[in-house]
């Protein structure tokens, strides 16, 4: 096949190329016959096949034990951008404090960005609770019933809102994420940018065309198990998939080139900078998120946002740095603040930002009072009680592990030493 010396094929055991070697990707050769769209439509042979397959191999995953619609909705939740191993270490946890929509929208914020916390994307977890409290004010408890009633709701989009009410409900909507768009890009051959409205606008239509009416949910979490499972973005197992025989990505020998994505926009760059700040009493001053900022209502230490020029790729925090959060300090807290030594510093991996969480210590006048409301010394029962982002709560364990007192080493005696080497004759 000619196509083989232009493509990079990484599928191992593919049954399309008989298991060649990969070879490398000649871009200049990839010819517009390879880039043209392929005709036609997924059928219903496909479609059984997909059934088939998942009715045998379904991976058992607690929401789909018990089909009740508040735990299929939070599963969806849980499960954007998440992958479903992270899930199940918090899905029971969470459902045995908040077992109904009811017990959700009781419960204070807090706690429940304290339930979520490690999950991340904590934007989920306010609309989450948003929406329960609406359901339980203004619906009188009910849920949604209809893929328009779920998409009303805060923190539910088309995909999430089709999914809760074709696995629910039973409507005839298809569910489409990127990994069903992967997999519905590579059955096609599409040739079309999955990240232009188009193509994602013309993936959606087949996709709702091909799903299957008599059992939509079903048929939504079998297209989206192939692609966490089988139809992977790097290196999928073809030669397992129950779609092999329709797919024509792997039959034209273009699967390592398809989905066609143009490259996303370069992350901000940024320095975090904080103050580790500790009164006699252990307690340390913290600022709790205004709802507005990312990560809102989280606690963080003091600090901001460092301006500069350079890039977070040199693990140095910039010159500057410790006048800076003085500076930021003064500002937020309205006294003049001592930086200290430095402490530590943690990457940031939040989305769409690059770069590193740094801290230093330090001290405030011996007259200091809090005045404003989010910022307020936490002692450690306290700070076990509130919700931190990831990086903060790094900071906080090591600080709190370097205060542990130390048990003193036992010293080695030649009596010691000797009985040792004798047991281990
Ligand atoms: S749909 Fe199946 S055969 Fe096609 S690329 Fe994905 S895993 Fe391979």
């Amino acid at each position: 096949m000619v196509w083989r010396s232009v493509i990079s094929h990484h599928v191992a055991g593919c049954g399309a190329c008989g298991g060649a070697e990969p070879v490398i990707l000649n871009p200049k050769r990839y010819t517009a016959r390879m880039a043209a769209p392929v005709k036609g439509k997924l059928d219903e042979e496909a479609r059984v096949a997909l059934r088939d397959w998942f009715t045998a191999q379904a991976a058992d995953l607690p929401w789909r034990r018990e089909r009740r619609p508040y735990r299929i909705w939070l599963a969806e939740v849980m499960l954007m951008q998440t992958r479903v191993a992270t899930v199940l270490r918090y899905y029971e946890r969470f459902l045995e404090a908040f077992p109904d929509p009811a017990a959700l929208a009781a419960a204070p914020l807090a706690e429940v960005l304290k339930r979520w916390e490690g999950l991340g994307y904590y934007t989920r977890a306010r609309n989450l609770h948003r929406a329960a409290r609406i359901i339980s004010e203004q619906r009188a408890g009910q849920l949604p019933q209809s893929y328009e009633e779920w998409l009303a709701l805060p923190g539910i989009g088309p995909y999430s809102a089709a999914a809760i009410a074709s696995i629910a409900s039973g409507e005839a909507r298809a569910a489409v994420d990127g990994n069903v768009r992967r997999v519905l890009a590579r059955l096609l051959d599409e040739p079309g940018d999955i990240r232009r409205g188009q193509t994602q606008r013309s993936l959606a239509q087949t996709a709702q065309d091909w799903l299957d009416a008599d059992a939509p949910g079903r048929h939504n979490e079998a297209l989206m198990e192939l692609g966490q499972r089988i139809c992977r973005p790097r290196a999928p197992l073809c030669p397992s998939c129950p779609l092999r025989r329709h797919c024509r990505a792997l039959a034209r020998g273009t699967v390592a080139l398809r989905p066609v994505r143009s490259p996303r926009s370069a992350p901000r760059e940024e320095w975090q900078l904080g103050a580790l700040i500790v009164d006699a009493q252990g307690r340390t001053l913290l600022r709790q998120r205004d709802a507005d900022e990312r990560l809102g209502h989280l606690w963080a230490f003091p600090g901001g946002v460092m301006t500069h020029n350079g890039t977070t790729a040199i693990k140095k925090p910039p010159a500057g740095a410790r006048s800076e959060l003085a500076r930021l300090l003064q500002e937020q807290l309205g006294c003049a603040a001592q930086v200290g030594a430095f402490f530590t510093q943690v990457p940031l991996r939040i989305s769409g930002v690059r770069g590193w969480l740094v801290i230093y210590r330090a001290k405030l006048p011996a007259d200091y009072q809090s005045t404003a409301e989010n910022i307020r010394w936490l002692s450690a029962a306290e700070r076990a009680r509130a919700s931190f982002g990831r990086a903060e709560r790094v900071v906080l364990s090591a600080w709190e592990e370097a205060q542990r007192p130390k048990r003193p080493r036992r010293k080695k005696t030649k009596l010691a030493g000797r009985s040792a080497s004798r047991r281990t004759k």
